[in-house]
């Protein structure tokens, strides 16, 4: 698809953030371009429109740039994961692995009923833990996670594997 190509190059790489040795994918340069931004958010709808998907689930903070728009275009919720803390409700918590230490998402337990058919949005996907516990935490709610989609991937770690055979959708590969 010809619009990838835009969208790959819309995305800034800075080297030695925020550490020394991470090559640091920024969208925010993806977003000052209105027409990578719009044709990001259209090739996902593209995919999932008429795909009978009700919950789109976006990861906080960098999923509540890409979830809102694709779920109001496919005619679906949103659904808000995030850190532990923010949500008000009774939720569904879930721990993850980082390569140091350890993070936590928070789901509101009554967001999804039973059965729905869901999408996870991401803007990165890196080791896949964070994708692997946004999953655990629709599963838990007897959701169906249809597909797990993201702009970027960065192959060389794997994180597919995490994801235990769940399909993963990516624009754009960072070799
Ligand atoms: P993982 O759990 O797959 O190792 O890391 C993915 C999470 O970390 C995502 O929520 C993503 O937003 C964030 N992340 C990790 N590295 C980067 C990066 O280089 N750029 C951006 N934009 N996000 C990153």
């Amino acid at each position: 698809d010809p619009r990838i190509h835009a969208i790959q190059s819309s995305i800034r790489v800075v080297p030695h953030f925020p550490k020394p040795g991470i090559m640091f994918q920024d969208i925010t340069t993806l977003l000052l371009d209105p027409k990578a931004f719009k044709d990001t958010i259209d090739l996902f709808v593209e995919r999932y429109k008429g795909k009978n998907i009700s919950v789109v689930a976006g990861i906080e903070a960098r999923g509540f740039i890409f979830g809102p728009p694709i779920a109001l275009a496919i005619g679906a919720k949103f659904v808000p994961l995030r850190k532990p803390k923010k949500l008000p409700g009774k939720v569904f918590r879930q721990e993850y692995d980082l390569e140091y230490g350890s993070d936590c998402i928070e789901m509101h337990i009554e967001a999804v009923e039973a059965g729905e058919r869901a999408l996870v949005v991401d803007d990165l996907i890196a080791t896949g833990g964070t994708l692997c516990a946004a999953m655990n935490l629709l599963e838990r709610a007897g959701a169906e996670v249809v597909e797990c989609a993201c702009v970027i991937e960065i192959p060389e770690l794997k994180g597919k594997e995490k994801l235990n055979g769940k399909p993963l959708y990516v624009l754009v590969e960072y070799r």
